[in-house]
């Protein structure tokens, strides 16, 4: 708390703070909504963790009402089962009393500042638990309520929360604070966003992964969203699309060590690399699922495709790369059990019987999809040819180049993987 407090006010132009739930509260008020033989322990354990915030930052005073009316209004959904709405009412009071807590800790130190409950800006339909935010409406309250500000106060607000147009509070997902962030900078037309989270920025690979990874200073919008699609564990572009619809740059740099360098994302890509092929990140996802679906009708199959993908979206999967020829189609599933998007593809089995109506399908597992990003990649000459020339020994499932300009994307056996990103990654961006 302390040090995003001088975070906050190390610059003067810092004009927002959106901020998440102190850590591990959002979960733990998620068990406290699904568990309701826990409830009072998780409750008691929720007081205590911000009251000893309080206590160490010597507001307890000054914060003891604000809180205690929080507290109450967590301990009213004691005894009920918990409807959609409720659950995301619950899950409010991480954010809520994170922000009171700032609040009073900054005021204590004599800063100009004022609170906002965010509720009363991110407008979003009712889809409780996964909220879809109107950005239209957003900017017009936020409009409204910067004209009654005085002058340069720092407003402190909730990440991740919103509210229907009926004011019934929403959230927009696990981790939604970076999102919402996102939306309170297109709403006040903000210079810039900044993220602050637990890593310092984007790296070339996966430091854990890669010991040779660099740091990468500045990278752009499109070369960000390929480096997430593709498994870097970065934020998600979606979270910051709000900020490319309005063309904000967003900063990306760590909370605990604020100085050690940041990664700027914009739009404008940096200058190409100076390098004969312009690779700038390697990223890659593991459990990869192979479809290749085969038309059992040969040629003159129209409709074929479009069979293929009303069935997957039918069972909400999400298709990651594909190729196809004249009557056949190969495409990549996301097999982790934790996938990020979409369901798991055989977590029903209708989706094959459906598949197997019209189509030879032969499903392969074990791959991993490895991704070289850069600006304009996959147009620099030469350079699919020196990525599959330093593979000449591993066996390569399937090539996906051209779709997009910054990217190329192959499959190979998990079991190569290691050797594979390590030698790439020191033959593109080591030497
Ligand atoms: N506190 C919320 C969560 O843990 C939102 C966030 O952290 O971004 O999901
Ligand atoms: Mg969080």
């Amino acid at each position: 708390m302390m040090q995003v407090a001088q975070i906050l006010t190390r610059d003067e132009d810092t004009r927002i703070c959106i901020l998440s739930a102190v850590a591990g509260v959002t979960n733990k008020l998620v068990s406290f909504a699904q568990e309701s033989a826990r409830r009072g322990d998780l409750f008691q354990d929720i007081c205590l963790q911000h009251k000893k915030i309080a206590h160490d930052l010597e507001i307890e005073d000054l914060s003891g009402s604000d809180l205690k009316a929080l507290f109450e209004g967590l301990e009213s959904f004691m005894a009920s089962s918990l409807t959609p709405a409720q659950f995301d009412e619950v899950l409010s009071f991480g954010e809520r009393l994170s922000t009171t807590l700032m609040y009073h800790y900054l005021k204590v130190q004599g800063h100009p500042v004022v609170f906002w409950d965010a509720r009363h800006f991110i407008v979003t339909d009712d889809h409780f638990g996964k909220a879809t935010p109107f950005p239209d409406q957003i900017s017009e309250k936020m409009k409204a309520a910067l004209s009654q500000l005085q002058g340069h106060e720092l407003i402190i607000t909730q990440g991740f929360i919103g509210a229907t147009v009926l004011g019934k509070t929403t959230t927009v997902g696990r981790g939604g604070s970076d999102y919402t962030a996102a939306l309170f900078a297109e709403g006040l037309k903000a210079e810039q966003l900044n993220i602050y989270t637990d890593v310092r920025g984007v790296y070339t690979m996966d430091p854990n992964r890669v010991t040779g990874a660099k740091f990468i200073p500045h990278l752009g919008f499109q070369e960000m969203a390929e480096l997430a699609n593709f498994g870097a564990k970065i934020l998600h572009p979606a979270t910051l699309s709000p900020c490319f619809r309005a063309n904000i740059p967003v900063v990306i740099g760590s909370t605990f060590e604020p100085n050690a360098g940041h990664t700027l994302v914009t739009a404008l890509s940096p200058k190409p690399l100076d390098k004969k092929v312009p690779v700038q990140a390697i990223a890659m996802r593991k459990d990869q699922i192979l479809l290749t679906i085969k038309s059992l009708h040969m040629l003159n199959a129209h409709g074929f495709l479009a069979n293929i993908f009303t069935i997957l979206s039918n069972h909400k999967v999400s298709i990651d790369v594909i190729t196809t020829s004249e009557v056949s189609v190969a495409l990549t599933v996301d097999g982790s059990l934790n996938h990020a998007h979409g369901h798991h593809p055989f977590s029903n089995p209708e989706l094959l019987q459906e598949l197997k109506a019209f189509a030879d399908v032969a499903v392969e597992e074990n791959l991993t999809l490895v991704t070289l990003v850069g600006p304009n990649l996959s147009q620099h000459v030469g350079a699919l040819q020196s990525v599959i020339g330093a593979m000449d020994h591993v066996p390569i499932r399937l090539i996906c180049q051209g779709a997009s300009a910054s990217n190329i994307s192959f499959l190979i056996p998990a079991t190569h993987a290691t050797d594979v990103v390590t030698h790439l990654h020191q033959k593109f961006i080591e030497s």
